[in-house]
């Protein structure tokens, strides 16, 4: 096992990363902008190093300097959390050239799964069920494009094959647009990504987001801990996230993720990720493969007693996984509500100084949190600030919970999405369960006028 492991974030998921670290008896160096050294995790590190000033590009993104601070402080391995390095080929190739363990998957296979064509082709291969679609990126020639699409049918939507965040995408209704969709998203793909790839597939009307979440050890074994809803977005973003998935048959729930495990073992996956599917009609389609930790990563551990995060770390001090999939039992039900610094409505930024700050607690209550009393916001980062997860035997506990948390929850100075979760909490259709990935932008229209 290792003895000391650089992380390269911030914000919660640092915090996270150090508190496994800490209960594998592994020394932790924490790296951190001008912006954030004051932070309380960067003070519980063992060890902290600054890399640069504010911005992201200068600091959290800066190759050489992440490089150096591991160099400098003797570390062995660099867990990259989610967002900022955690999904760029390039840096995980940096790391092994350096002689440091990435706690992640092979530079390769994050370099296929980062060009959405290739993913695609590589799980349709491996037997995981994708949208409808043509395989390839799209040809230059218009009568060619015509004839592919209209051999898919209307609507598509064309996605560029580089993009993320949930840009560089254009849904298509009629074979009119068809022509001058194409070439603004190509065109916007090669503004935002450095790559006019698009590729084009059949548009879901009203689906679900469901994830499936496995661990793979390199060594030819994988499993799977389930799956998590997260449907309640806006803007492409999650805000709320349940596991197990509103009405998932246990038999529906192996079935999908022994087939994901399965294509684990065939292209040799190492680490912990995450298939990402639409879900319609009882059908799951294959959209993307997240090579990282996730962000709701909690509600798996949950209800499954894994700590996601310790097996990662196992994994890349190459471990043979310890779990047998029989291992793994689903217990109960965990509601995770990302708590930003936003207006709970406009959704505008709130960075600041937070003023007063009180947790929830009792039981089944998990904050994962890395801001206190008079801590400031800064502007540099998204909003993100913490999250809050409820645990219960059933979902209508887990739910309860949440609510009573909610009510607990004091977060003053700075605006905050608490009021938004409330309401969603009460929320007739959301309580019944299986709204789409359409529904909180609906609500949020609705609700606009009277703010
Ligand atoms: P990104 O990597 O930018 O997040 P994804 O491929 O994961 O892109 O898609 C992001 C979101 O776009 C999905 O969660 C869904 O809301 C929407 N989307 C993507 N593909 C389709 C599709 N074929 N039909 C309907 N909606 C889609």
């Amino acid at each position: 096992m290792f003895e000391k492991i650089l992380i390269a974030n911030r914000g919660e998921i640092a915090l996270r990363i150090q508190r496994a670290c800490r209960e594998l008896n592994i020394k932790t160096v924490a790296v951190h902008s001008e912006a954030d050294a004051d932070a309380k995790y960067v003070r519980l590190a063992d060890e902290s190093v600054c890399i640069g000033p504010a911005p992201s590009s200068l600091s959290y993104l800066n190759i050489p300097a992440i490089i150096s601070a591991a160099e400098v402080t003797d570390a062995q391995a660099i867990h990259p959390g989610y967002g900022f390095l955690s999904e760029n080929a390039d840096f995980a190739e940096r790391v092994e050239k350096s002689g440091f363990v990435f706690i992640g998957p092979r530079p390769e296979t994050i370099r296929m799964m980062g060009d959405k064509v290739s993913a695609k082709n590589a799980m349709k291969r491996a037997g995981v069920p994708c949208v409808p679609g043509y395989d390839d990126a799209l040809p230059d020639s218009p009568a060619e494009i015509v004839k592919i699409v209209r051999s898919i049918g209307y609507p598509v939507i064309i996605k560029a094959a580089g993009g993320g965040g949930g840009r560089g995408m254009r849904v298509v209704h009629t074979e009119a647009a068809l022509l001058n969709a194409v070439s603004m998203t190509k065109a916007e793909a090669q503004a935002a990504f450095g790559n006019p790839m698009v590729y084009v597939e059949k548009f879901l009307e009203n689906p679900r987001h469901i994830e499936v979440q496995v661990l793979a050890d390199g060594h030819g074994n994988a499993l799977h801990l389930g799956e998590r809803d997260c449907s309640m977005q806006r803007r492409h973003q999650k805000i709320i996230e349940e596991a197990p998935a509103f009405g998932i048959s246990p038999r529906l729930r192996n079935k999908i993720g022994e087939r994901c495990a399965e294509a684990c073992r065939k292209i040799g996956y190492r680490g912990a990720g995450t298939f990402e599917f639409l879900y319609e009609n009882d059908e799951f389609y294959f959209i993307e493969m997240n090579t990282r930790v996730q962000v709701e990563h909690p509600v798996t551990e949950m209800i499954t007693g894994v700590d996601i995060v310790q097996e990662q770390i196992r994994i890349a001090a190459n471990e043979k996984l310890d779990l047998k999939q029989r291992d793994i039992q689903f217990r109960g039900h965990a509601v995770e509500c990302r708590i930003n610094a936003e207006h709970p409505f406009r959704l505008t930024p709130s960075p600041g100084r937070i003023t007063a700050y009180h947790t929830p607690g009792g039981p089944g209550i998990r904050v994962d949190s890395h801001v206190y009393h008079n801590y400031f916001v800064p502007p540099n980062y998204d909003s993100m600030i913490g999250k809050v997860i409820a645990y219960g035997d059933t979902r209508e506990q887990a739910f309860a919970r949440m609510r009573s948390a909610l009510s607990e929850m004091i977060v003053e100075g700075i605006d905050t999405n608490i009021p938004l979760h409330r309401l969603l909490l009460q929320d007739a259709a959301f309580i019944s369960g299986g709204t789409s990935i359409h529904y909180l932008e609906q609500k949020l229209a609705s609700l606009a006028p009277s703010e």
